[in-house]
């Protein structure tokens, strides 16, 4: 497939879309089980930051699935700033995140941290996600080109637009041409919110690349108030899709509980999605 490029170092970055005329390359579908990326579809990854419990994880993926999420978010194997805050339940989270998923007929992401735990999570997991942490885990991302499962690549809030690009490249000439790129905010001087929401980047990036490209608004905002017109505004600027973070009492969570969409403001954000979507072009409920 022909991504991005970027391995001729003397071409820019820009010179694809120059050698498209549309300003487009034909787009690439990634599937996550029978959720297509990439397509007119608009897709929403949402769960909790962390999978906490049987029930929380149970309760979550009813409720996300309820409001018209059609893929199951959550961590089990969490990158946290301190060694001291709740680490995950490791391998148990994903066979519980596993059993929800299957309970209510979503397909599931979640995070794998390091290459230790590739070969024991692919049984369970319909993608993996790869952490803004380890964008440049090159060990890592040429370990998952040989997996045979989507990869929603995360961007390093310290990284620019090539950095992230080349790191998807690492994965797909291992072979594994599913990946999706997530923008998740970056490291700016601006401290109103978690980190900066790079759009227009998330924009370049799906033009000079066939890949479909989401926003993660949840990490990039830290503030749930800010999340449905963020929503909005992917969905209004062509993107193909969000990962937010959702939990049944956001004061409760053990992670990022502060960032969380409680359960009504999820469901503003589904029904202003659902009304915009047509206006785009595009759709939420098959
Ligand atoms: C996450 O999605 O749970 C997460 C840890 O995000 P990020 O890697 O973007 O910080
Ligand atoms: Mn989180």
């Amino acid at each position: 497939m022909n991504i991005t490029n970027l391995h001729k170092e003397t071409a820019p970055v820009t010179e694809h879309a120059a050698d498209n005329p549309g300003g487009m390359l034909p787009r690439a579908r990634v599937q996550i089980r029978d959720i297509e990326i990439g397509g007119d579809r608009f897709v929403v990854i949402a769960g909790p930051c962390a999978i906490e419990s049987e029930t929380q994880i149970a309760e979550t993926a009813s409720l996300v699935s309820a409001h018209g999420a059609q893929v199951l978010r959550g961590g089990a194997f969490k990158a946290r700033t301190s060694p001291y805050t709740f680490q995950g339940l490791g391998l148990e989270g994903v066979r519980l995140m596993r059993a929800a998923a299957d309970h209510i007929g979503m397909p599931m992401i979640t995070e794998v941290l390091s290459e230790r735990d590739v070969e024991s999570m692919e049984p369970f997991v319909d993608a993996f996600q790869v952490g803004s942490r380890n964008m440049d885990n090159t060990a890592l991302l040429k370990m998952l080109g040989d997996v045979r499962k989507p990869i929603l690549l995360k961007r390093g809030f310290a990284a620019t637009i090539k950095e992230w690009l080349l790191a998807a490249e690492y994965i797909i000439v291992g072979g594994n041409e599913q990946v999706v790129l997530c923008e998740r905010g970056i490291r700016t001087f601006s401290n109103e919110t978690r980190f900066t929401l790079d759009l227009a980047g998330a924009l370049f990036a799906r033009q000079e690349t066939q890949l479909p490209v989401v926003i993660d608004p949840s990490h990039a905002t830290g503030n749930p108030r800010l999340i449905p017109s963020l929503a909005a505004a992917t969905l209004a600027a062509g993107l193909d899709g969000l990962m937010v973070e959702v939990h049944p009492d956001p004061a409760q969570a053990l992670s990022d509980g502060e960032q969380a969409l409680p359960p009504d403001l999820f469901r503003e954000m589904m029904e202003l999605l659902s009304r915009l979507a047509p206006a785009t072009g595009r759709f939420l409920h098959a």
